[in-house]
């Protein structure tokens, strides 16, 4: 296998380095979803695989991090890569710094690799200590990223760390994702669809603008849908809404990009009632609209098959629980189906087109979540713009 050609200039690639006998700091993005306190879905350790690999039969020794959850900046056991390392076949060590840790890794060999424990049970990880960021850079004599869904955060891992290593390049999974994903930020075949569910607007509010902007057609579903159906003055019962977002969604929907909401739902009781599921086309104001009704389903399939570029984030309903599952995996399936180029990003949009087995008919599933949607939208991600100021 000959050293990897760039298909974009700029970032500087883990195939570009003498990587023998070299200690490679590798910050991965190790973030699996857990079920107690097992690995509930393993996209992203697999996707990881392939930079590793490389690395390890090139002879480096691999020093291998990634932070998991929220543990805030405390040691918490249930958030510990334990899992992920008997996943991996690698050994953990206790800590991210420290003693220890740099013993264990002076002990390395050519084609080793050792895990570090969760970098955010340091407070000093997402606060971008300077301090830590150093720590964690003498860890290795090339600093590594491959973590394209944390990239989006500058934190010491991702960014800091980039001006205490004395080289600092990009790993094959993080070149994939934005060479891929800057298609659709920077030249998009029209129309572009872009798709937007999930639970909260306020966790994408600020990004969704740039999106409207960009896109030819928005979709809204999800819990988020009646934050927007809100705005145009209809009634929503007791679904989930962000009443201070009002204004906003209505900002977004006078933007002069057009518009898809849900025309009709299934609601229930409550969220745990499943049984009281029934399909409306206004939503009761005791009921809770937790999916997107048929009619709207067949809306959003028709306009699936005109587009040219489609970009998805966020299921369209509860999907955990069925019947509510119906909306996101048609969507799912209109996707598969459609000839435009198809994109899907985060944890619980691909967790649903993976357990409706369409990964493969997807043009690209990216690991990112929030950093695919800044990304697309257009915004600068610290950990990139860290990489390509070394460059
Ligand atoms: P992603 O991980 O794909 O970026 P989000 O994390 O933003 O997606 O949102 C996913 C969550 O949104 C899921 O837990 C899903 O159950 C929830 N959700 C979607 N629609 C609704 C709804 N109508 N009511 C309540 N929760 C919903
Ligand atoms: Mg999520």
């Amino acid at each position: 296998m000959g050293v990897r050609r760039r298909d974009r200039p700029g970032l500087p690639l883990v195939s570009d380095l003498e990587l023998r006998s070299r200690r490679v700091f590798l910050r991965a993005d190790l973030n699996v979803p857990l079920r107690d306190g097992r690995i509930a879905d393993p996209t992203r350790i697999h996707a990881s695989q392939e930079t590793l690999a490389y690395l390890r039969e090139r002879g480096a020794r691999v020093v291998l991090a990634s932070h998991l959850g929220r543990p805030c900046g405390s040691v918490v056991p249930e958030l510990s890569l334990t899992p992920i390392a008997e996943s991996l076949g690698i050994p953990l060590l206790p800590d991210s710094v420290g003693p220890e840790v740099e013993r264990a890794v002076d002990a390395l060999r050519d084609g080793d690799a050792v895990l570090l424990e969760n970098l955010r049970f340091h407070p000093e990880e997402e606060a971008n200590h300077p301090d830590f960021a150093a720590r964690l850079a003498r860890l290795g004599d090339v600093y590594a990223n491959d973590a394209f869904g944390t990239c989006h955060r500058a934190h010491a891992s991702t960014t800091g760390i980039v001006a205490h290593s004395k080289q600092a390049v990009a790993g094959f999974l993080l070149d994939r994702e934005v060479s891929t994903l800057a298609r659709l930020r920077d030249t998009p075949e029209r129309p572009y669809v872009c798709i937007l569910g999930g639970a909260k607007v306020s966790d994408k509010l600020s990004v969704l603008e740039a999106l409207v902007r960009k896109a030819d057609l928005v979709i809204v579903g999800g819990a988020m849908a009646y934050t927007f159906l809100l705005a145009q003055g209809e009634k929503v019962g007791r679904s989930l809404v962000e009443t201070d977002l009002v204004p906003a969604a209505a900002a977004l929907m006078q933007s002069g990009t057009e518009f898809l909401l849900p025309s009709d739902h299934v609601v229930a009781d409550s969220p745990g009632d499943p049984g009281s599921a029934r399909t409306l086309e206004r939503i009761p104001a005791r009921a809770v609209a937790l999916d997107i009704g048929p009619r709207t389903r067949a809306e959003i399939e028709t306009r699936l098959t005109s587009a040219a570029s489609v970009f998805w984030n966020g299921p369209l309903g509860l999907f955990e629980t069925p019947p509510f599952d119906a909306g996101t995996r048609a969507v799912a399936q209109g996707l598969a189906r459609s000839s435009a180029y198809t994109v899907v990003a985060g944890g619980d949009s691909l967790a649903a087109v993976a357990s409706a087995g369409l990964g493969k008919r997807i043009d690209h599933c990216s690991t990112g979540g929030g950093a695919s949607l800044e990304f697309v939208g257009g915004r600068p991600l610290p950990g990139l713009v860290a990489l390509e100021a070394r460059a």
